[in-house]
């Protein structure tokens, strides 16, 4: 182990009294504090927009008179106070429920590895799902004081902006992050150097630097190709997340696998437990195994010894969504390591071989499932697809015996719950309810709220929406120089009081953005409609060399421009968690339109019902085990569609999607009391969060994977320490 340390930089100037402000921007602990955000706002809060919610940025730039006056503000410093003692309650507290529950667990780490992490908007290393769920994952831990750490890749140009041209098509542009304004703390020597370590390829070395994100009391460690030591060429390895170039990507996953396992062991890290979330981190079971053998066990037994302490998680119900590398480059990169495991390259390859059409491939899931004893999808209709689809890694076993077992995602609920809602929260469930909120009998009493206060604050939330859209589209007029018709496409006439539905995701071809648009004349009918107005908003971003992808956009732009919509189609550019958070606190509807059963899981939806957002979904991934009849809208049935058939599936589906919108959504919508009131939609909506939050939620998501999966292989470390 190397002796190193973090330090905060000392370049603020803040006056004394308010000096820990610095240490409040440099933990995302504040990202799911609203009282800490409010120490941060107040401070100056056209300059908090304006910095994009970065509190780095913030203190950096805030005139100094600011300052002086919030350090001399009572209010503000009565509130400075009782943040930060929170805070230091929160980091410092040792009856955590994990140290109750399991104090085996808070010995040794749990080593938690994903290519992506989706912790705020300001940190652009995600892009999607996978990334909000493994960033929601690590506040988790930390809030039940759970022993883990993270590992990732830092990318320098982040994850694209997109711009929409005029005519719909959607461009990309990397912005390289400046890190010195972004809560990046670069871990150093003794002698204040970084911290280096390396990652052998059968020609060369590539070294890496190593930062550290605190997540509360998480620590993420990103690794950074980005050093004077590396060629030009090794330096951009790690600027973009998911390179489509094959060669690129495998060099990537080394970084992150190899280079991962290295960094831990340099920081002095020795994880009782190895997560891969997704199996782009696969290779790290190779680097353990290969510690093993150096250390002079045999290969068989650091394999068992690797695999027994191993979890693997996925996420792909489709086999073209795994991935695979064609031999060749196997041979090309890793030629260097096999011998080092005591093998040939052909038991090197039988690791991870799998048989395509096209030949055979080294494939990160097939490694991944080979090398863990803990395997797990992320919904139970996803477990049955992915027993399906790997099957024939135990041939010798039933489908249903395949041993991949499921655990349902979960949102974080502190990010994504809207601040009001949290204040009426508190006064029906009491004020420690945060403590237990995936006890279903604590949300019972959202019954008790009255339909009124619960209504307010939806009100509240969806002009706050409303109000925001409006001035990005006021500010892309200004700025961007666009078509005015593009205006209007970002939302400028969105109207506060309309039946508003959200669809908001990555923009794959599965998930049907425009299943709702597939009988245009007949959804024109249904928004335009006098005195029961619908408005639809849009927004997502494709990756950008998936052509399908953007030719959808274009697809979903060109109608929305159309004036007969009279402005309530709207496509929003720039899909973030700062816009996921807007739409899903503030639509009335949430619309997900899969095709079955592509959806592992999905966890937008979950966000939105905890907000009071009415679900309206296929029956795939999460909503099919949360939809009772009472809690939202299904579309389709539950019945597993015929592959052949996929127009057909299509067909089906918008028809359902338009009945229940014309016949059911609409009407209770638009069905009030004396006072305006809609009682039967705020009673669905009761339901929905009585039976969506407890359950939906990491914190009854990340125990089920310490008592199913972080247990045993913890367990199995210390059995085979013993016995070996
Ligand atoms: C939650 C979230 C997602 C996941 O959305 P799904 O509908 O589950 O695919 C994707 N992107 C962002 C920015 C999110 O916040």
């Amino acid at each position: 182990m190397i002796p190193f340390r973090t330090h905060l930089p000392n370049n603020f100037d803040l006056p004394r009294r308010i000096h820990r402000l610095a240490e409040l921007a440099y933990n995302l602990w504040w990202t799911w504090q609203p009282e800490a955000q409010r120490l941060f706002s107040r401070l100056d809060s056209a300059l908090w927009e304006r910095v994009g919610h970065n509190p780095v940025r913030l203190l950096r730039e805030a005139e100094r008179a600011c300052l002086n006056e919030a350090a001399l503000d009572t209010a503000y410093l009565a509130r400075y106070d009782r943040v930060l003692s929170a805070f230091d309650t929160y980091l410092t507290r040792s009856d955590t429920w994990a140290a109750r529950a399991h104090p085996e667990l808070t010995r040794r780490p749990i080593a938690y590895f994903s290519m992506e992490y989706g912790l705020h908007e300001t940190l652009p290393i995600y892009s999607g799902g996978l990334g909000v769920l493994s960033g929601d994952h690590l506040k988790e831990a930390s809030d039940l004081g759970l022993p883990l750490v993270g590992v990732g890749l830092l990318y320098a140009e982040g994850y694209f902006t997109q711009r929409i041209s005029e005519d719909g098509w959607q461009s990309a542009h990397n912005n390289p992050l400046n890190f010195e304004e972004l809560p990046l703390l670069p871990i150093l020597n003794e002698d204040g150097q970084p911290v280096i370590i390396e990652v052998d390829f059968p020609d060369r070395r590539v070294a890496l630097r190593i930062w550290e994100v605190r997540v509360g009391r998480v620590p993420l460690y990103l690794l950074d190709s980005n050093v004077e030591a590396n060629s030009p060429a090794d330096r951009q390895l790690t600027a973009r997340l998911y390179w489509s170039d094959l060669d690129l990507r495998i060099s990537q996953e080394m970084l992150l696998g190899i280079g991962g396992v290295r960094a831990l062991r340099a920081l002095g890290h020795d994880p009782a437990a190895w997560h891969m979330n997704e199996g782009h981190s696969a290779f790290l079971t190779l680097e353990r195994t290969r510690e093993l053998v150096a250390e002079g066990v045999p290969f068989d037994e650091a394999v068992a010894r690797v695999r027994a302490a191993s979890i693997f998680t996925t996420h792909t119900p489709v086999p073209a969504g795994n991935d695979e590398f064609p031999l060749w480059l196997v041979d090309k990169h890793l030629a260097a390591f096999w011998p080092q495991l005591g093998l040939t390259r052909d038991r090197f390859v039988d690791l991870a071989r799998n048989q395509q059409p096209w030949g055979e491939t080294f494939s990160m899931g097939v490694l991944a499932l080979r090398l863990s004893e803990g395997r797990n999808a992320v919904s139970e209709l996803h477990g049955r697809v992915a027993r399906r689809m790997w099957h024939f890694l135990w041939p010798e076993r039933a489908e249903e015996d395949v041993p991949i077992t499921h655990v349902t995602n979960g949102v974080h609920t502190a990010t994504w719950l809207a601040r009001r809602l949290r204040v009426l929260l508190a006064h029906y469930l009491g004020e420690d309810w945060l403590e237990h909120l995936d006890d279903p009998e604590l949300w019972d009493r959202v019954r008790l709220i009255p339909p009124e206060e619960l209504w307010t604050v939806h009100q509240h939330q969806k002009r706050k929406l409303v109000f925001y859209l409006r001035e990005r589209a006021r500010q892309q007029w200004l700025h961007e120089g666009v078509h005015p018709v593009q205006v209007i496409a970002s939302g400028a006439l969105l109207d506060p009081y309309a039946l508003t539905i959200g669809f908001a995701r990555r923009f794959a071809t599965y998930k049907r953005a425009d299943l709702i648009l597939s009988d245009v004349e007949r959804l024109l009918a249904i928004i335009n409609r006098p005195n029961l107005p619908v408005q639809v908003i849009f927004a997502g971003k494709a990756h950008p060399a998936d052509e399908p992808g953007k030719q959808l956009i274009q697809h979903v732009y060109r109608i929305v421009k159309r004036a007969e919509t009279g402005g309530r189609l709207v496509f929003l550019q720039d899909y973030d968690m700062n816009l996921a958070r807007y739409l899903v606190q503030g639509v009335d509807v949430w619309l997900n339109t899969p095709r079955r059963p592509n959806e592992a899981s999905g966890t937008s939806g979950m966000k939105a019902a905890l907000n009071g957002v009415l679900n309206f979904s296929i029956l795939d991934g999460w909503w099919r085990e949360a939809y009772n009849g009472h809690n939202g809208w299904a579309i389709g049935d539950d019945r597993d569609p015929d592959p052949e058939s996929v127009e057909e599936q299509d067909r089906a589906d918008a028809l359902s999607l338009y009945e229940t919108l014309e016949n059911e959504i609409i009407p209770l919508y638009y069905d009030r009391d004396a006072h305006d009131l809609p009682l039967k939609w705020v009673e669905r909506v009761k339901e929905s969060m009585r039976t969506v939050a407890p359950h939906f939620s990491t914190r009854r998501m990340l125990k089920e994977y310490i008592e199913r999966l972080y247990l045993p292989a913890a367990a199995s470390e210390v059995t085979a320490v013993q016995e070996g």
